[in-house]
């Protein structure tokens, strides 16, 4: 089979950090081309829009999203319209019902859509996943405490409508937890933190009930300047579970889980094999449970207006 010829939307961190580079190393696909306002990559065909990019390359097989969620639809849109298989990164879109429609688009123009959670990716995370199979969850704790400027330096879509603020990644460990837990789970309270610049919030206290009444609790601040922290804690029937690092370090009890010999390197060059697998298959994998579930926090929380932020 012919590689898979892609073009990128949105070269920004996440495109240069992890997109680029596990296209680059995977034989399924070729980076053919580039599509973004400013930013330009070598080697490749650079257009200033994804409008451009698909009139001038008309041989892209595949579209990679990488831009803020508040335009992953339109660009998601006009690819499918044209017949592409789409990649979508996190958060999928700026509402639930763009989501709806992609997936309505894709199955239309039988076409791949890939709406990814990279967290889901993590090494510590589909051993979780069994292993919690078989027990009873008797509730968890999520602290997802990071320095915004640290890891999102100059991103100022994030702190404005429909840029998520700390949901955005948040979401990453929402993903971890519909992935886990076997059971349903819903968003029962949150207080939501906004500093007064900005639109979108900065800290969030979140209660979750699953349907068989364990709470999980999530603790979620971008102002957090001491070690780095992305944990998730579960208590259940049978002793408790810990992922630390974003899902990247299991601990069952106080044994330390190793990884899978056969697991992928990093979550995106497993992303870019699940991607060419599906495109194979002529499949779609699009879970908007995570997505439903943030939704859902804007939906039931109170806000609350905190001192400004200067990023
Ligand atoms: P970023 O560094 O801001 O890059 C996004 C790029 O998209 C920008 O550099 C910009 O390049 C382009 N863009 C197109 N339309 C834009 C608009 N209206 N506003 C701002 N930029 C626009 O952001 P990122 O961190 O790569 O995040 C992009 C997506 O990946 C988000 O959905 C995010 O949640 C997800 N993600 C990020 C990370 C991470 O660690 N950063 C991890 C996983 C997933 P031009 O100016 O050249 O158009």
């Amino acid at each position: 089979m012919n590689p898979i010829r892609v073009g990128l939307v949105g070269v920004g961190k996440i495109a240069r950090d992890q997109h680029i580079p596990a296209l680059r190393a995977n034989p399924a696909f070729v980076l053919a081309a580039c599509a973004s306002r400013r930013a330009r990559e070598e080697g490749v065909e650079n257009f200033h829009s994804v409008e451009a990019m698909l009139e001038h390359c008309p041989a892209l097989d595949a579209v990679a999203i990488c831009t803020p969620p508040q335009v992953h639809y339109e660009a998601a849109k006009l690819a499918l319209e044209k017949g592409k298989h789409v990649l979508l990164e996190k958060p999928p879109c700026a509402t639930t019902m763009q989501l709806d429609n992609l997936v309505r688009l894709a199955k239309g123009a039988d076409r791949t859509l890939y709406q990814t959670w990279h967290s889901q990716h993590a090494p510590g995370v589909a051993p979780a996943a069994r292993w919690l199979k078989d027990r009873k969850i008797l509730g968890a704790r999520v602290t997802w405490k990071e320095n915004v400027r640290q890891w999102h330096p100059g991103q100022t879509w994030i702190w404005q409508a429909g840029g998520f603020g700390v949901l955005d990644p948040g979401i990453n460990a929402i993903s971890i937890l519909t992935k886990i837990i076997h059971e349903p789970f819903f968003a029962e309270s949150a207080h939501l933190f906004v500093a007064s610049n900005h639109a979108a919030p900065i800290a969030a206290d979140i209660v979750f009930r699953t349907a068989g009444g364990a709470e999980i609790s999530a603790a979620l601040d971008f102002r957090h300047t001491g070690v780095q922290t992305w944990d998730i804690d579960i208590d259940t029937d049978a002793g408790p579970i810990k992922l630390s690092a974003g899902g990247g370090v299991l601990t069952i009890g106080d044994k330390p889980v190793p990884p899978n010999p056969g697991a992928l390197g990093s979550e995106y060059e497993s992303i870019y094999a699940r991607f060419a697998e599906l495109i194979i298959r002529a499949q779609s994998d699009v879970d908007a449970r995570p997505f439903q579930l943030v939704s859902d926090i804007f939906m039931v929380a109170k806000q609350s207006t905190v001192e400004p932020f200067e990023d």
